[in-house]
């Protein structure tokens, strides 16, 4: 990867470092918490006209209103903000999906707002996770797209609204997508030395409702059917399933009920997140958590309803991704990075692709750390750097140095 098409992206991006990293700054600076819909809808906004002028065809969707449980065991249902889509497709020719999105985990009132340059690094809500990828994504294509190499491949950029809640109403559109192309790349940012998530762990959520039955604490305690007591015995059960086999976690994380104490509670619910390694440990752990219902359930007078499952089924390691991956690595080489990759209990909208048999690479983004705190921040110098790297793996694709990972089966019917 010598040729002068490589060293010719590297320097227009440098040349734009300045454009580039005010272009972050000026995202970081819209409030958008995935429950702020206008927020995250400004930022769509602001995010599609960063990709203006790459010949992408640009639409938003309306994303299906996300049901969730409230804190009370209430079903309810709240808006999602809009999916962004640019499309840039050639016919015949493979194709690359970029994934991120516009939502932060920071809500509307957060204290977390500004946004600021502290010598080498940029702090400020999303700079990390994953504004400057979006940077990063946009570099990388532009670089691709004013280069020789334009239009021998096509490419996908989907920006989601919702994916730090779980990508509840983007699901499906992460999957359709997945199923286009041959390769993903997913720009979260990367761990704070560098190094890239390799396999990732499955994670599901899961809400218990448990009802009982009120009676006064003195006069009728007999006729009570105690709603924490049935959580309690629930919460036991399931942290009994921590250490039973490898790879699995699960973590009773939220709990509430009752009320005054001379009366009989009737009402809790308890929220648990669930980590695994593989589907099979996945079906298991979901078999167990319903078995736990049931048992709890089964005393006449109590009533236990579950919601919830995986959201990210586990990404493993797999022949496609290890290609891919190492052809990331020569990549880093070529300009002059070191590319390593760790297996993480974290995930991502990169579980979903996987899923959906699409290997991907979903640490491309800026390098930097305290994500999800108000401590969150970004090494300035990776916005190029990275950007660098995915170009050079771009415009490797399109010059055929290097190769798909999962070439897709072309043409006989298409001639
Ligand atoms: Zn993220």
């Amino acid at each position: 990867m010598k040729e002068p098409v490589y060293a010719a992206a590297r320097e227009a991006i440098d040349e734009r470092a300045h454009q580039s990293l005010s272009d972050l700054e000026t995202l970081a600076g819209i409030n958008s918490g995935s429950r702020n819909i206008a927020g995250v809808t400004a930022m769509s906004d602001a995010a599609a006209a960063l990709f203006t002028g790459l010949g992408a065809e640009c639409t938003r969707e309306t994303l299906p209103q996300w049901e969730r449980v409230d804190d009370d065991g209430e079903a309810v249902a709240e808006p999602l903000g809009p999916l962004v889509r640019l499309r840039r497709h050639v016919p015949g020719a493979p194709s690359v999906l970029l994934v991120g999105h516009t939502d932060t985990v920071f809500p509307a009132d957060h204290p977390f707002q500004q946004v600021w340059r502290e010598g080498e690094r940029l702090r400020g809500p999303g700079v990390a996770d994953l504004k400057g990828g979006l940077v990063v994504m946009r570099d990388a294509l532009r670089a691709l797209e004013e280069s020789e190499l334009a239009g021998r491949i096509g490419w996908e950029v989907l920006l989601n609204p919702d994916e730090e809640i779980g990508s509840p109403g983007s699901a499906p559109a992460l999957d359709e997508a997945a199923r286009r192309h041959d390769l993903g790349l997913v720009f979260e940012p990367s761990l704070p030395d560098g190094t890239l998530a390799g396999a990732r762990r499955g994670s599901g959520n899961w809400t218990a409702v448990f009802h009982g039955r009120a009676a006064h604490a003195g006069r009728e305690h007999h006729l009570g059917r105690n709603a924490v007591v049935a959580a309690a015995r629930f919460i036991a059960r399931i942290d009994a399933l921590n250490g039973v086999r490898d790879g699995v976690t699960v973590n009773p994380a939220f709990v509430r009920g009752g009320g005054p104490t001379n009366v009989v509670p009737d009402r809790a619910v308890v929220r648990l997140n669930v980590r695994v390694t593989s589907t099979a440990d996945g079906d298991w752990v979901a078999r167990e958590i319903e078995a736990a219902r049931r048992e709890v359930d089964a005393p006449p007078g109590y009533v236990v309803t579950l919601h919830g499952g995986f959201s990210r089924p586990p990404k493993p390691m797999t022949p496609a991704l290890e290609t891919l991956f190492e052809a990331v690595r020569r990549c880093g080489e070529a300009v002059g990075e070191e590319v390593s990759w760790q297996a993480t209990g974290g995930c991502c909208d990169g579980n979903n692709l996987a899923a959906a048999g699409l290997p991907n690479v979903d640490t491309l983004g800026v390098v930097g750390g305290g994500i999800h705190s108000a401590d969150e921040y970004m090494e300035i110098p990776s916005l190029g750097r990275r950007a660098a790297l995915v170009a050079t793996l771009l415009l490797g694709l399109a010059r055929g140095d290097i190769d798909w990972p999962n070439v897709r089966e072309t043409g006989t019917e298409e001639g």
